[in-house]
């Protein structure tokens, strides 16, 4: 089952068990694990520098740059914006619908050049 929205964990040590749709965060080692979006159940673990990812957080975590896991067999990718799953090439109609919904989303606009 695909996610589309990622709860947030920020935690002092990663956990020995890992639950779906939740983002583990983890600043003392810099570190961003959570189970892969598409509900395979591998682990993605994201470490966070300058050359790797960086966690944008305001409430909503935020990720940049998108997440490719091709090294597992579910080949996903997808990017973590707003606590959102945006999926690549995703078909999926419903996840349109609800991006729109949030209106928070346009007013972050302005301030994209
Ligand atoms: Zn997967």
């Amino acid at each position: 089952m695909k996610y589309y929205e990622m709860k947030n964990e920020f935690v002092h040590r990663i956990p020995p068990k890992l639950e779906d749709g939740v983002l583990y965060i983890c600043l003392a080692c810099d570190v961003v694990i959570h189970k892969c979006a598409c509900g395979c159940g591998e682990k993605v673990v994201l470490p966070l520098s300058p050359d790797h990812w960086q966690l944008r957080y305001d409430g909503e975590v935020s990720l940049t740059p998108s997440i490719g896991n091709y090294q597992y067999d579910c080949k996903s990718h997808y990017f973590i914006r707003n606590g959102k799953v945006i999926w690549v090439n995703d078909k999926d109609p419903t996840s349109k619908k609800k991006t729109r919904r949030k209106k928070k989303k346009s007013f972050f606009k302005c301030f994209r050049k």
